[in-house]
């Protein structure tokens, strides 16, 4: 199904998976070495056969003051590299299942990991891309139409994702994308990180709104960090990522 494997692509491409030559770098079928080292570091989230833990695109301490250096290197260091070992033993779980060897009782429970861990995972790798040192303003060019088109203005949008991110119940994300059925741009929370999607949704825009993500600067004060975090927004990097959503 031609349609399929574009909107499978576009997806890959819109969190970065996909190479410079177009070539399917990752969920669809191994990545060459070759083929891995075209993408940023900052973006190669799976190599040799297995999801990595990417470096930040920056230094830790770059974001200061809106997001602090101990709040990086936490988030980073410890919190990102779980889901990364997370969603490892998990594929090893099913791939042990799928074989034979392993426990198939436990399947839903480790297909559950999966989802959890690795949309922790693919999530991160987007917000550390999506942010950037004096950074911020607006979106220009065709991510400002498109925003402008589905949202009325940047400022609706600005205002809808902001009550998208203050109102996660617990822990989770807001999240800005490309859903391809309407072909609009849509707001959506995930709560944890994998409930509350459309299916077929590609994230653009990630918003981290878990406690870890600000707690040591912000405390409960989850809008205080919010309202900072549009200071750090790197809207040439999602203007890329809807960019390729359109190809
Ligand atoms: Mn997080």
């Amino acid at each position: 199904m031609q349609n399929s494997v574009i909107s499978r692509r576009s997806a890959l491409r819109g969190l970065g998976f996909l190479t410079a030559t177009g070539a399917v770098a990752s969920v669809l079928a191994p990545a060459s070495a070759s083929a891995a080292t075209e993408l940023p570091p900052s973006e190669v989230a799976w190599k040799d056969g297995k999801y990595v833990l990417p470096p930040l695109p920056y230094e830790y301490n770059a974001l200061e003051p809106h997001i602090d250096e101990a709040t990086m290197r936490l988030h980073h260091d410890k919190h990102h590299l779980g889901y990364v070992n997370g969603a490892n033993k998990a594929l090893e779980a099913l791939a042990a299942i799928a074989d034979g060897s392993g426990d198939a009782a436990l399947t839903k429970n480790w297909e559950r990991e999966l989802a959890f861990q690795g949309s922790g995972h693919t999530l991160h790798v987007l917000f550390w891309n999506n942010m950037a040192p004096k950074a911020g303003g607006e979106p220009k060019g065709e991510l400002l139409e498109a925003i402008t088109r589905d949202f009325g203005s940047f400022e609706n949008f600005k205002r809808l994702f902001s009550a998208s991110a203050g109102g996660v119940e617990a822990s989770g994300w807001a999240l800005l994308g490309y859903e391809p059925v309407s072909g609009k741009l849509q707001v959506l929370q995930a709560e944890k990180h994998q409930n509350l999607t459309v299916q077929g949704f590609i994230p653009l825009l990630a918003l981290d709104v878990w406690e870890h993500a600000y707690y040591l600067k912000y405390q409960n004060k989850r809008a205080d960090y919010v309202t900072a975090w549009w200071n750090v927004v790197n809207w040439d990097d999602v203007a890329k990522r809807y960019a390729a959503t359109q190809k």
